[in-house]
């Protein structure tokens, strides 16, 4: 019978690599924890509508790259693109953004487009999204940038990242842009890739961020959204600059930043890498102070980002910022020979994980020559052999060899093996 394949672009997580998956989310979750961010769990799928009233019908996610299916009942469902619009609904549904009262969260997990698989874009891919409610000044806007800042220090990964920044200034600075930057492009309209013309009606703003050279080119001479910045736009902006500034983060201001999702505006940011090919955004974000109020909510300032964790993977693999003690799963294996020691040796590691809690210790099973046993224990990586014979389990003692070293075999009764290991390992 032929045997059946993962969905294109949706990869499977194997044991080789779930610890280095497991290093980056708990990195992150203590970094988060230490900033006072909580974290929300929230469903995979949603209403269509959803994604459709926040992140704009005129975007390549919702025009194209959506999984959108009826369910039994006829409901339209999509499998979460992104988790803002998710992280929205659920604070208003269950009332946490009321009376102004602020949330700082955070939530993991799979989003689902539907784009061309390549390194670093997958059609299952997993993000870290952190958000901010009810905070409208820019130093939460910095807070959010500092901490992202920390973590790539922790990850090991400053050095390759670079901090694009840009404002889009208010809603009013945005629409009278947006009324300049269509008279001057409708001007020059058939020398714009097929795109852009298509979005110069119903999304200008995503011209700017046409990847077509001749549109670049085009671009050179158009006016520019900063020259539109009202007077709280720009004390905004120069906030968030001081702050960033003054906590010592570098960055770049991007004036062609603009950002794929409709609800943005004042602060958008990204973090780039030249490490990683054509996928070079490793995280991205930006203040949202409309999306509120339109998914029903009272108006409610709003600001995050997300960063994509095989991208960040990517990177840590490419540096060669894999921690060390990743490499080794296993500290100790225990081998038996013959039935009453199998037995025993049952006994001896569950007292071994009483007194060690986080002992990593391995029970041979399945049998066989402690010849083929030893290879097992060998492949598994660990530093300790304890080996149980008839005799030993007898007499309640064992044997401790080192695996990786040239030393002798030490015999141990019982009682001694865990201060020995705590020792040792
Ligand atoms: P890109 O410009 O790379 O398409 P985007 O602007 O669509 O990114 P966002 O919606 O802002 O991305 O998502 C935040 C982050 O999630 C991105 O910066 C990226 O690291 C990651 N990401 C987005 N789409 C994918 C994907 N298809 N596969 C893997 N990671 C992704
Ligand atoms: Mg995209």
């Amino acid at each position: 019978m032929k045997t059946l394949q993962a969905v294109r672009g949706m990869n499977d997580i194997l044991p080789a690599d779930s610890a280095l998956w497991q290093y980056l989310e708990r990195t992150v979750a203590d970094l988060l924890r230490g900033y006072g961010y909580q974290q929300v769990r929230l469903p995979i799928v949603e209403p269509t509508e959803l994604f459709k009233r926040s992140i704009g019908e005129v975007t390549d996610i919702v025009e194209k790259e959506m999984y959108t299916f009826a369910d039994r009942n006829g409901d339209s469902l999509t499998l979460r693109p992104e988790g803002t619009a998710g992280c929205v609904r659920a604070m208003l549904e269950h009332g946490l953004l009321g009376g102004g009262m602020s949330q700082k969260v955070w939530y993991t997990g799979p989003m689902f487009r539907h784009e061309r698989p390549q390194k670093g874009r997958y059609r299952q891919f997993n993000q870290i999204g952190v958000e901010a409610f009810n905070l409208s000044g820019p130093d939460i806007d910095a807070e959010l940038i500092i901490l992202s800042w920390r973590l790539w220090k922790q990850l090991g990964l400053s050095e390759a990242v670079t901090l694009e920044l840009n404002s889009l200034g208010t809603a009013g600075d945005r629409a009278r842009y947006r009324d300049d930057l269509v008279s001057y492009l409708r001007e020059r309209f058939d020398r714009l890739d097929e795109d852009s013309q298509r979005r110069l009606e119903s999304n200008p703003l995503r011209v700017l961020d046409s990847k077509n050279p001749d549109t670049q080119a085009l671009l050179a001479d158009a006016p520019k959204l900063a020259d539109y910045l009202d007077e709280q736009a720009r004390a905004h902006f120069e906030g968030l600059r001081a702050l960033l500034d003054a906590a010592g983060v570098p960055y770049v201001i991007n004036p062609r930043l603009v950002r794929g999702l409709d609800y943005y505006g004042l602060t958008v940011f990204e973090w780039v890498t030249d490490r990683l090919g054509a996928q070079g955004t490793v995280c991205a974000g930006g203040r949202y102070d409309g999306l509120v109020e339109q998914l029903g909510g009272k108006p409610a300032p709003a600001v995050g980002f997300a960063m994509g964790m095989e991208r960040l993977l990517l990177l840590i693999d490419t540096l060669g910022q894999v921690p060390e003690e990743l490499a080794r799963q296993v500290d100790v294996y225990l081998v038996t020979l013959g039935d009453a020691a199998a037995t025993a040796g049952f006994r001896l590691a569950e007292q071994l994980r009483d007194s060690l809690p986080g002992l990593r210790l391995v029970v041979h099973c399945g049998g066989g020559s402690f010849k083929s046993q030893f290879k097992k224990a060998d492949k598994s990586g660990a530093l300790y052999a304890l080996i149980l014979g008839e005799n030993e389990a007898a007499e309640s003692k064992v044997g401790l060899k080192p695996l990786r070293a040239e030393s002798e075999q030490e015999n141990l009764g019982w009682h001694d093996v865990p201060a020995r290991l705590a020792e040792l390992i």
